[in-house]
C-alpha cells in the first residue's frame, strides 16, 4: 500500500444560466445595468436602491457570459465588503467566482506592486508603514532638517502628513492646499517642500512605502511605462467599482490607466452619500465620469428596497436641504411601519439606558442582535454605551474608532517584528529604542545615527557604546535581537511557527516592560496572547506585517481564525463612516446634538457642514424597519472642548424633518416618588467623616468626639 496522499478535487459548481430568471430578482433598470455589454457604465442612484446588488449580479452575469473570472476586478471600500459581495455572486454564478479579484484600491495596489514593482525600480522586499508610522517618519524628517525650531509656527508632523497625503491624493499644488486649509503656514512652503523631499528619500533608503504610495506607484507605473502599463492593464478585462463617490483624483487616474484599452468599467455611487472629502475624495469623479469616459451608458435608480416609507420620508427630507444634489428623492412600495422616533433624553446616561432597554425589547420581539446597530459621529461617543452593554451581558462589536492594532502595546510588539523584517525601518527602531529604560529621545537618535553609519547592518546596535544608565537595556535588547535573527535563519524551527515564536521571544523582554508601565497589565497581556494567535495563522512574518499594515482589522474578532461574524449574534456599534453600504432592521442614531453631529468644528465651514449632512443621511438610511434618533438635552461640555456649550438638537433635524417623526420621551426615574433625603434618619455616627477628619482641619476628627 502506498502512502500517497490522495487529493479529492472540488467539483466545479455549475449553475445553469437558464434556470435563473434575473428579471425576477432585479427591476428593469437594474437588469439592464447588470447585463450591460461592453463599454463604460455609470449607475448613479440614492441609498438602498440596489446599486451594490446590481454590481453583484453584474459580476455573476459577466462570468456567465464567459469572461474569465480572474480577469474581473471588483474594487470596494473595505475588504469585508468585497468578500461579502463575492460570496453573494458565488451563490448566483457558482464557484468560478472565487477567482474574481476583489478588494480595496490599496490592497490591489499592494498586490500589483509586489508583482510588477521590481520592474519599476522598487525594492523587492519593501514594507508598508501604517498611517501612524508615516506621521512619525514625517516627524523624524522634520527634526533632521532642524526646521521650525526657532519658528514655532511651523506645522506639526500630523499637519505635514495631512498636507503631503492630500497633495498626493488630490494632485492639488501644496500652496493651494495650504491656502484653503492652513493659510498661516503659507510662508513656510519652501521648508515644507524640503521636509517632504527628506521624507521621501528616507522612505526610499529604508525601503518603506506609505499607504499613499500604494496608489501613487500604481498610477505612476500605468502612466510612465507603456510597456508595464499594458502588462498591468491586460490582467483585467472588466473593472467594477462600488461607492465611487468616495474615490479621489488619484484613484480616478488609476482607473483610466487600467481601462485605457478596453473601457470596460462599471462604477456605482451616490453623490448624496459622499463622506470622505476630508481624505481627498471628490464628488467630481462621479459627476464627471461621462466626460472622462465618452460613450458612457448611464443608469439611474429611484426605487428604494431597503426602508419603509416613513423612514424614507424622513431621509428624503433631511437630504433635501443639500444644495447641488444629483440623485433624486426615493420611493418605495414598502408602505406601513411606524414613523422614526425622535427620543429626547435628559443626558448621556438616560440615552444609554433607553438604547439598551429598547434593544432588549426588540430582541425579545424576535429581532436578532446582529440586526441592530447603534451609529454615532465619532468613535469615542459610544463609551458609556459600551460599558453598559458589558454590564448587562449584551454582546456587541465595534466598528470604527480605536482599533486593536492601534493600541500602544500591540504596536510595540509589532515594532520589534518590523526591525527584524526590515533593519532600515527607522520608525520602528525609534519606537523600540524609546521603550528601553534609560533611553530617551537624544539617546535613541544617537543609536540610530550609529546604525545608519553602519548602513543598518543588523549587528550595528551592538557597536554602540551605551552610557551607564542604558547599559542593561542595551545589553538585553542586543541579546533579544540576536536571538530573533537566529530564529529567522533557514535552520530555524518549522517556518510556519516563526512569527508566533518570535512574538514569544519578544515577550520575554517586553512583558516586563509592560508590567512596569501599567498598574493593570492583564488586559494588555491578553491582547498580546491574541496577537500571537492571529500571527500564527500567517505563512510568513512578511505576509503578516503587510496584511496588518494594509488593512487594520476593526476588532480582535476580525482577525481571529475563521472570523466568527456569522454565528456571533452581536449588536453593532459603529461610526457613521464605517456603516457605509450596510443595512440593519433596527438603527439607532445617538447624539443628535449640534456640536456632536454635526461636529462643532465643521459648523463654521459650509462645505464641511454639507459633508456632515450627507453623513447624517448615510447613518439614517441604514435602517430597514425601525429608526430611532436620540437627543440628550444636557451634555457635559468637558468632553467636547471648552468653547462649545449650547446643547441644541442637531440642525439636520429641522422643523419639516421633525414633523415626520414620532416624538418620544423617556419616563424618568426621577418621576418615581423617592423618599425625601432629609427625612431619612441621620446615622448616629458618620465613620467616613471621622476618618477624613483625622488628617484635615475643619472636619471633626475621631479625637473630638
Ligand atoms: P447604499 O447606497 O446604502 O450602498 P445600495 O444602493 O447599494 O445602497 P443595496 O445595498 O444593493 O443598495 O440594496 C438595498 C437592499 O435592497 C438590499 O437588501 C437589497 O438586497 C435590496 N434590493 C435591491 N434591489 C432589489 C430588488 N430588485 N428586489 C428585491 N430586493 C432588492
Ligand atoms: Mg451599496
Amino acid at each position: 500500500m502506498s502512502d500517497d496522499l490522495r487529493i479529492y478535487p472540488h467539483r466545479e459548481r455549475e449553475v445553469s444560466a437558464t434556470t435563473r430568471d434575473l428579471s425576477a430578482e432585479l427591476n428593469p433598470e437594474q437588469l439592464a445595468a447588470a447585463t450591460h455589454g461592453d463599454g463604460p457604465l455609470l449607475i448613479i442612484a440614492g441609498a438602498g436602491t440596489g446599486k451594490t446588488r446590481t454590481l453583484v449580479y453584474r459580476v455573476a452575469h459577466l462570468i456567465d457570459r464567459g469572461v474569465a473570472p480572474e480577469h474581473i476586478l471588483l474594487l470596494t471600500f473595505t475588504r469585508r465588503a468585497a468578500a461579502e459581495m463575492l460570496g453573494r455572486a458565488e451563490r448566483i454564478a457558482g464557484s468560478a467566482t472565487s477567482k474574481v479579484h476583489g478588494g480595496t484600491f490599496h490592497g490591489t495596489g499592494h498586490r500589483l506592486l509586489r508583482q510588477f514593482g521590481k520592474h519599476a525600480g522598487l525594492a523587492e522586499q519593501f514594507s508598508i508603514m501604517d498611517q501612524g508610522d508615516a506621521v512619525d517618519l514625517m516627524g523624524i524628517a522634520r527634526a533632521s532638517l532642524g526646521v521650525g525650531k526657532k519658528d514655532k509656527r511651523f506645522p506639526k508632523k500630523e499637519t505635514l502628513h495631512w498636507l503631503y497625503s492630500t497633495h498626493v491624493n488630490t494632485g492639488k499644488p501644496i500652496e493651494d492646499i495650504l491656502h484653503e486649509g492652513a493659510p498661516r503656514f503659507l510662508d513656510n512652503t519652501q521648508d515644507i517642500v524640503r521636509v517632504f523631499a527628506e521624507y521621501v528619500s528616507r522612505k526610499q533608503e529604508r525601503t518603506l512605502l506609505d499607504y499613499d504610495d500604494l496608489l501613487l506607484c500604481w498610477a505612476l507605473m500605468l502612466e510612465h511605462s507603456p510597456d508595464l502599463a499594458s502588462k498591468i492593464a491586460a490582467k483585467y478585462d472588466h473593472v467594477l467599482v462600488d461607492e465611487y463617490q468616495d474615490t479621489n483624483e488619484l484613484q480616478s487616474r488609476i482607473l483610466h490607466g487600467m481601462c485605457r484599452s478596453h473601457k470596460n468599467i462599471t462604477v456605482v455611487g451616490d453623490d448624496a452619500q459622499s463622506i470622505y472629502s476630508f481624505r481627498g475624495a471628490t464628488q467630481r469623479n462621479i459627476l464627471d465620469f461621462p466626460k472622462h469616459f465618452p460613450g458612457t451608458t448611464m443608469v439611474t435608480l429611484e426605487q428604494n428596497y431597503r426602508s419603509t416609507q416613513p423612514i424614507l420620508d424622513l431621509t428624503n427630507s433631511v437630504i433635501s436641504r443639500s444644495p447641488d444634489r444629483y440623485t433624486k428623492n426615493l420611493w418605495t412600495d414598502r408602505s406601513g411601519g411606524e414613523r422614526p422616533w425622535l427620543v429626547t433624553v435628559k443626558d448621556e446616561h438616560e440615552q444609554t439606558r433607553f438604547v439598551v432597554d429598547r434593544i432588549l425589547e426588540l430582541h425579545e420581539e424576535g429581532i436578532p442582535l446582529g440586526e441592530i446597530a447603534v451609529l454615532f459621529r465619532a468613535g469615542y461617543m459610544s463609551a458609556d454605551l459600551e460599558i453598559e452593554l458589558v454590564k448587562r451581558n449584551i454582546p456587541f462589536e465595534k466598528w470604527g474608532g480605536l482599533k486593536f492594532l492601534e493600541a500602544a502595546h500591540v504596536k510595540d510588539v509589532i515594532a520589534f517584528l518590523r526591525v527584524i523584517d526590515n533593519p532600515r525601518d527607522e520608525v520602528s527602531w525609534y519606537r523600540v529604542l524609546m521603550l528601553m529604560p534609560g533611553v530617551g529621545d537624544t539617546t535613541a537618535r544617537a543609536i540610530m545615527n550609529t546604525m545608519a553609519e553602519r548602513s543598518w547592518d543588523p549587528d550595528a546596535l551592538t557597536h554602540w557604546t551605551a552610557p551607564p544608565r542604558a547599559r542593561d537595556a542595551h545589553k538585553a535588547l542586543s541579546q533579544l535581537l540576536r536571538r530573533l535573527r537566529g530564529l529567522a535563519r533557514a535552520d530555524a524551527p518549522a517556518p510556519e511557527h516563526n512569527v508566533a515564536t518570535e512574538i514569544d521571544v519578544i515577550r520575554q523582554l517586553y512583558d516586563n516592560l509592560l508590567r512596569d508601565k501599567y498598574d493593570r497589565p492583564e488586559p494588555r497581556l491578553a491582547d498580546l496572547d491574541q496577537l500571537r494567535v492571529i500571527a500564527s495563522g500567517f505563512p510568513s512574518r512578511n505576509a503578516f506585517l503587510s496584511t496588518i499594515a494594509l488593512e487594520p482589522p476593526q476588532s480582535t474578532q476580525d482577525l481571529a481564525e475563521g472570523s466568527s461574524d456569522e454565528d456571533d449574534d452581536a449588536v453593532v456599534l459603529s461610526t457613521a463612516h464605517s456603516a457605509k453600504g450596510k443595512e440593519w432592521d433596527v438603527t439607532f442614531v445617538i447624539w443628535a446634538v449640534d456640536g456632536w453631529f454635526p461636529m462643532a468644528r465643521a459648523t463654521e465651514d459650509p462645505d464641511e457642514l454639507e459633508e456632515e449632512r450627507r453623513l447624517m443621511y448615510v447613518a439614517m438610511t441604514r435602517a430597514r424597519n425601525h429608526l430611532a434618533v436620540t437627543y440628550p438635552i444636557n451634555v457635559y461640555s468637558t468632553r467636547r472642548g471648552a468653547d462649545y456649550s449650547i446643547d441644541q438638537m442637531s440642525r439636520f433635524l429641522h422643523h419639516d424633518a421633525r414633523a415626520l417623526m414620532q416624538r418620544v420621551v423617556v419616563e424618568s426615574p426621577d418621576d418615581v416618588v423617592r423618599p425625601d433625603p432629609a427625612a431619612v434618619d441621620k446615622p448616629p455616627v458618620d465613620l467616613m467623616a471621622l476618618l477624613r477628619g483625622r488628617f484635615r482641619s475643619g472636619e471633626p476628627g475621631e479625637s473630638t468626639t
